[in-house]
């Protein structure tokens, strides 16, 4: 694609960014948020060229190993800590009694252990690129020790605001790694607000969900890991749903893989779970909705999934429906219970996020929708030390 750059000449960029809700299209400039024009969630789209799986990965370790993929422009080197490469685990016993072919994909064995740290190695490379002076970010779990952990690989200052009743464990890591903890007497979206109010005083990139747009892109390698893992798409994908930057970055990713002809469809049907106390994704596909509605009073003992409102809502829902995939929501007991399972019958590391989507596809597998034979992958999306 050619694109118009700031200084006036036109030049192949290998991405520009198109938003999400409007399409609107510009080129990815520094320091690039949301959409100009709605507000809405930016994505990223490549300059289109041919090629095979075996090239969209250029060797070596780690998620930048698809680079290809990736937002790296000729030249760059990303802030990396060999995030990726997590196993597509097969579950034979638990799969069995499913009745049907089950994987975990294992997130809990990532650098500070949860997939947050995809999102954040492709956001903080842009961001060090770009030549920010530091970074903020509002997190109520494992994005803040990630973006910590990765703001001190890139020699970045980074700002964290927390929830009070955050678990101990994640104050404790981002201040390992370094980072200025400000805990907050409110919830996530007073903590956003800060985060803001500070990026604004101080000239910090915020990070935060879906402001910027390549944390989906980071995230996009946990598909295509399993893509390359199983030679395929799997039939079905059961993905925890807080704000849902994997749960878009797959679908995303799938069809960038059927347009560059390296898949010949994008058929995984993708499963959004949430917990019971905070379902408003969950409640909006159920009302055949585009949009979801604020959840009020979110009550969940699962961190991740509590996210009364989420920016990419749209992106979600419509990769439940292009995906013919759909959305359930689980009582925190039912998710417990599911994460215990898999660790006393399969020896997983699943946190209760992870056991959430266990918990779901028994739900789907009993009413259908998913059948017998099919091939299953459950996202358990960090290790239990990380609480
Ligand atoms: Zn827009």
């Amino acid at each position: 694609m050619e694109t118009e750059t700031d200084s006036g000449d036109r030049r192949e960029e290998k991405f520009e960014l198109e938003c999400g809700y409007c399409r609107h299209r510009q080129p990815a400039r520094p320091r690039s948020t949301v959409c100009p024009e709605c507000g809405k969630p930016f994505l990223v789209r490549y300059r289109e060229r041919e090629t095979d799986l075996r090239e969209l990965t250029s060797g070596g370790r780690g998620m930048w190993r698809f680079r290809e993929l990736l937002p790296l422009r000729d030249g760059e080197e990303p802030v990396t800590l060999l995030e990726g490469d997590t196993p597509c685990l097969p579950v034979p016993t638990v799969g069995e009694d499913l009745g049907v072919d089950l994987y975990v994909k294992d997130e809990g064995r990532n650098p500070t252990g949860s997939f947050k740290d995809r999102g954040l190695s492709a956001a903080v490379t842009r961001a060090a690129a770009d030549g920010v002076p530091g970074l903020v970010i509002p997190s109520a779990g494992n994005a803040g020790a990630a973006l910590s952990a990765y703001g001190a690989r890139a020699g970045l200052p980074v700002r964290v605001y927390i929830p009070e009743d955050t678990p101990e464990g994640v104050e404790r890591r981002c201040r390992r790694f370094g980072s200025d903890v400000v805990t907050v007497d409110g919830l996530i979206t007073d903590c956003g607000d800060l985060a803001a109010e500070y990026a604004e005083e101080t000239g910090a990139f915020n990070v935060s969900t879906l402001q910027e747009p390549y944390r989906i892109e980071g995230k996009k390698t946990m598909m295509l890991e399993i893509v390359e893992a199983l030679g395929g798409p799997p039939d079905a994908m059961v993905y925890p749903t807080g704000g849902g930057t994997g749960l878009i970055a797959s679908w995303k990713v799938l069809n960038e893989l059927e347009e560059l002809g390296v898949i010949d469809d994008a058929h995984t049907r993708l499963y959004s779970v949430q917990s019971e106390g905070c379902a408003p994704i969950v409640r909006a596909w159920r009302e055949g909705r585009e949009e979801a509605e604020t959840w009020t009073d979110a009550e969940t003992d699962a961190f991740g999934l509590r996210v009364p409102s989420a920016l990419g809502d749209f992106l979600i829902l419509r990769a439940l429906r292009q995906s013919g995939g759909g959305a359930v929501a689980v009582p925190d007991r039912e998710m417990e219970d599911a994460a215990d399972e898999l660790g006393a019958r399969e020896g997983v590391n699943a946190v209760i996020e992870g056991g959430g989507t266990l918990a779901a596809a028994r739900r789907l597998r009993a009413s259908g929708e998913i059948e017998a034979g099919e091939s299953v992958v459950l996202f358990n999306t960090a290790n239990l030390l990380v609480y």
